[in-house]
């Protein structure tokens, strides 16, 4: 589509200034490309921009990442999330969890807000070696954390959530609420998941907090 618009528009003589994505066996490169007809001639400039775009990449990326933990952002996490709803296997297990940490106030208050944000980076440096790179991680708030899990059992769930729940740093235990909803059965985007689980985290902070509760 972009090469037929390329070539229309050359043809009425107008200059064109386009950026072209090429692709040879398995190399892909960009190119910035400057083309203006003369006469019969189509004179043209191609200028390679792969150093361009790795650093527009590498800025996208660390935008939408939370700077303190390096999970996805709140926006991110949810676009993430709804992208790949729409073409997941229905079939299959998915599921939501959503983390809220306990007292993290009173942590604060008695320790130190610096304090806090080491446990803040220990608890997701644990969180990320208990889940597969493929599963979306997400800080969705101060104290509240976002895991996506795709096809999984529901004894996986089970034992991540145990192991979440056993959380310590340096010898101080931090206990954990966790909601899960299940994708398909308990919603299908992000949003209907987001209010299932909570609803299941809310009745374990309720009933004195450190647990989880599936949907
Ligand atoms: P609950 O057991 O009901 O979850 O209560 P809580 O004390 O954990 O408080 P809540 O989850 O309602 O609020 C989260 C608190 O976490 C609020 C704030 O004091 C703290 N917090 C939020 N963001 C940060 C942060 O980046 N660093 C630190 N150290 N603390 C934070
Ligand atoms: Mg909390």
């Amino acid at each position: 589509k972009k090469l037929v618009m390329i070539n229309q528009r050359i043809k009425k003589g107008e200059m064109v200034h386009a950026c072209l994505r090429l692709i040879s066996g398995k190399e892909m490169h960009w190119y910035q490309v400057h083309l203006l007809k003369t006469g019969s001639i189509i004179i043209g400039m191609l200028m390679n921009i792969d150093v361009e775009r790795q650093e527009q990449e590498r800025l996208k990326e660390r935008a939408s990442l939370d700077p303190m933990t390096g999970f996805y952002n709140k926006v991110i996490t949810k676009r993430l999330i709804d992208e790949w709803l729409m073409s997941a296997d229905r079939q299959h297990i998915h599921a939501l969890m959503l983390l809220d940490i306990d007292n993290f106030k009173a942590l604060n208050d008695e320790l130190g807000h610096y304090f806090g944000d080491e446990v803040l980076i220990g608890f997701t440096e644990q969180i990320r070696r208990l889940f597969r790179s493929s599963d979306i991680l997400g800080r969705i708030g101060g104290d509240e954390f976002v895991i996506f899990m795709k096809d999984v059992s529901e004894f996986k769930i089970r034992e991540r959530a145990s192991q979440i729940c056993e959380f310590s740093y340096r010898d101080i235990r931090i206990s954990v609420s966790i909601g899960v909803a299940y994708a398909f059965k308990d919603g299908d985007n992000f949003e209907t998941l987001y209010v299932k689980a909570d609803k299941a985290m809310y009745e374990v902070k309720r009933s004195g907090k450190n647990g989880y509760t599936i949907c």
